[in-house]
């Protein structure tokens, strides 16, 4: 059976080469592992081999871990829907947040910052194939949205996340990558105030190469690394 460390040091070879292919630094890209439904002692040995970014999509689960790991020093992403009772946890558990997708859920992180001194990175996750059974904000209320976090004081707008209807062919994705980097590029043009589109995140386990090419800034990725996950 691979390993986490084979696997991990493969991935990251595939995405230096899709980097490279396309004019871009290796730096420029930020791994995250997707650990749910992966134990605590697998996370480690990814932390053992120098991973640092870790994501998880349910908060209790992430807080479980947490406490197992809480000696190391790692960056939790929430990828997941957080749901608007569970901001205070999320604020406290995650350093960054993939998955806003309401302004009402950004109001109550942003009310959720207490006596944070730091800005909490954000991501606004867009469904793209406008499918039912899917989170995330249409296309068309993304700038509005933008706008409103840009007015809150305790988040920090990064930029725009999807996940692209899922299909064998990685170049099925390219489409609504290209299209996530272009609807990024129309908001920032837009000058908001307290708006700065920096960030792409985008790109799985199946199809972060094409996601790269297409400018992705962050890759999630899960099966690639630890292996096939038992369905939830
Ligand atoms: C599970 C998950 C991933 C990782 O998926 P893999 O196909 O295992 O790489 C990435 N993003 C989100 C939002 C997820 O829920």
């Amino acid at each position: 059976m691979a390993t986490v460390s084979g696997n991990f040091a493969h991935v990251r070879q595939r995405i230096a080469a899709a980097a490279e292919r396309c004019g871009r630094k290796t730096e420029d890209v930020r791994l995250v592992a997707v650990t749910k439904a992966v134990p605590p002692d697998r996370i480690r040995e990814a932390y053992e081999v120098g991973q640092r970014d870790f994501g998880e999509n349910r908060i209790q689960e992430a807080e479980a871990k947490q406490r197992e790991l809480a000696h190391l020093k790692i960056e939790w992403h929430l990828i997941g829907h957080l749901q608007t009772n569970k901001t205070g946890k999320a604020r406290d558990l995650f350093q960054w947040i993939h998955s806003l997708d309401s302004a009402r859920l950004a109001r109550k992180l942003n009310e959720a910052a207490g006596e944070a001194v730091n800005r909490l990175p954000v991501f606004i996750e867009v469904n793209l194939g406008g499918e039912a059974t899917k989170f995330g904000v249409g296309e068309a209320d993304v700038p509005a949205l933008a706008e409103e976090i840009g007015r809150l004081s305790s988040l920090d707008l990064r930029g725009l996340m999807a996940i692209p209807p899922f299909s064998e062919n990685p170049e099925s994705s390219r489409p609504h990558f290209r299209r996530l980097r272009e609807l990024s590029r129309q908001i920032e043009s837009r000058r908001l105030p307290g708006v700065a589109m920096r960030e792409l995140s985008m790109g799985m386990s199946h199809d972060f190469e094409v996601a790269i090419e297409e400018g992705s800034t962050i890759v999630r990725i899960g099966t690639a690394i630890f292996g096939p996950r038992a369905r939830a």
